[in-house]
């Protein structure tokens, strides 16, 4: 067994009903005590509360951790069971993407499953492996070298969805989407930006096979398939022709490739970073600000276009904005009303403890009330009256949990914003980001009062602080 000296620890409390809220703790100590079964090093607990009407549905905790894991500095994960990891397939995939990449192959959970604990107390499972599991290695270079035949045969691909332009035998044209793959073709020959052909094509109504809008990306994806011209493709390498015509020419095909594979063209949105992403909403429309940069400067914004739903009401340069925030972090952190929060409250396990039992007792209250209702035993008034109690005390429990589990994340900060304020610009990007995220829960911008006005009007910015 490997030697772990940096392990992250992940726990998540959220709004079930199986009586798990109180489980944090728990779910903690089990962690703790397969890492020390394995003779690993805990470096850090993240906790998230996504339960929390306050957190909304960020979770700073979890997004800590996998800025930590890309930047090395964890080299492996204990999880009480996946779904307090991830919500959402599309999260694992980035996750086991990022651990890929900085080279994390340990990510553990033990599950809670009863059936499955009995074996040795813990179920224990690699998150990758487990993800490949079923499939054998053998069966699995079996079928590599059957998918390498059949490619070079010049069949084309199946299974997944059809490609645009084509019918389901993926050999005969579509008769209304193979000229539209033309005159894209032809149209960004001509220079036409991908953004104005997404545009186009939503305002013509043509959608992906899947029935979705077009995107910048999807449309380069389409242009640059050597399928389009004819050719086939496996694994990223074209092998030979296909059996099946080509839409359109192989000279324009490898001119279309040349032109928007083209790194240069790529529009360059991570070279400087945005610290505050995924923390401004639109003070318009309520929509998230995305890094919008105009005329070389960075700039956030409510994007409007084939990539984003936003207003395109509400723009902000980001270099003024990162200052104003940062500053008011840093002062925050020096601030008397941090010392208050932190130090408040007694001893932190006590209160998790307390503020758990709290919110499980509301929340089976909760039950208890609506059912109590349904059996007719008080009417609707009565209910939804002493249900509003209950919520309001269940939602300040829950910001206090947020504050107690998450101290420990700025606790090392408080009273050194001064200090910090020296250092700000050599951090780490992640920490600059874990730092600010500690304190702010989110920033509103609102619109320009004075469209164009020089340097930043603090009014515009309506802080939410978390601390
Ligand atoms: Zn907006």
């Amino acid at each position: 067994m490997t030697k772990r000296a940096a392990v992250a620890v992940y726990a998540r409390i959220s709004q079930d009903r199986s009586g798990e809220e109180l489980g944090v703790r728990r779910q903690l100590a089990d962690c703790r005590a397969e890492a020390e079964r394995r003779g690993w090093t805990v470096a850090e607990e993240y906790v998230d509360d996504d339960s929390s009407a306050f957190s909304g549905k960020l979770r700073p905790a979890y997004e800590r951790m996998v800025s930590d894991l890309a930047d090395g500095r964890r080299d492996a994960v204990v999880v009480w069971h996946m779904d307090r990891l991830h919500r959402r397939p599309i999260e694992f995939e980035q996750f086991v993407e990022v651990c890929k990449r900085a080279g994390v192959e340990d990510v553990v959970t033990l599950s809670g499953d009863v059936d499955l604990a009995k074996g040795d107390g813990l179920l224990v499972a690699r998150v990758v492996a487990a993800f490949s599991a079923s499939e054998s290695e053998a069966k699995r270079r079996r079928g590599a070298r059957k998918a390498l035949e059949i490619a070079e045969s010049g069949r084309p691909m199946m299974g997944g969805p059809r490609p645009f332009g084509f019918l389901d035998d993926r050999v005969t044209h579509h008769p209304a989407e193979a000229p539209v793959v033309r005159e894209l073709a032809a149209r960004a020959l001509a220079g036409e930006t991908l953004i104005s052909l997404s545009t186009w094509l939503q305002a013509s109504g043509v959608r992906t096979v899947g029935g979705k809008e077009w995107r910048t990306n999807t449309v380069r994806q389409l242009l640059t398939n050597p399928r389009s011209w004819g050719m086939r493709v496996h694994r990223g390498q074209v092998i030979g022709p296909g059996l099946w015509e080509p839409i359109i020419s192989p000279e324009d095909g490898e001119r279309l490739r040349r032109l928007l594979l083209d790194p240069a063209r790529r529009t360059n949105r991570s070279a400087r970073r945005y610290l505050l992403t995924g923390m401004l909403e639109c003070g318009k429309c309520g929509g998230r600000l995305y890094s919008t940069p105009k005329d070389g400067k960075r700039r956030y914004g409510c994007a409007m276009g084939p990539d984003h739903r936003g207003c395109g009401g509400v723009f902000i340069y980001a270099e003024m904005l990162e200052q104003f925030i940062t500053t008011a972090v840093l002062y925050r952190l020096d601030s008397p009303v941090m010392d208050e929060v932190l130090t408040g409250g007694g001893q932190d396990d006590e209160r998790v403890r307390d503020l758990g039992e709290a919110i499980k007792g509301d929340t089976d209250r909760l039950d208890d009330l609506a059912a109590t209702w349904a059996d007719g035993e008080i009417s609707k008034a009565e209910w939804l009256k002493a249900r509003s109690r209950i919520q309001a005390r269940l939602e300040a429990n829950r910001a206090e949990f947020y504050r107690v589990t998450h101290r420990d994340a700025v606790a090392a900060y408080v009273g050194r914003g001064d200090e910090l304020r020296g250092q700000w610009d050599g951090l780490a990007f992640s920490r600059q980001v874990a730092i600010v995220k500690a304190v702010l829960a989110k920033a509103t911008i609102l619109p320009a009062a004075v469209p164009g006005r020089r340097g930043l009007d603090p009014d515009r910015v309506q802080p939410e602080w978390r601390l």
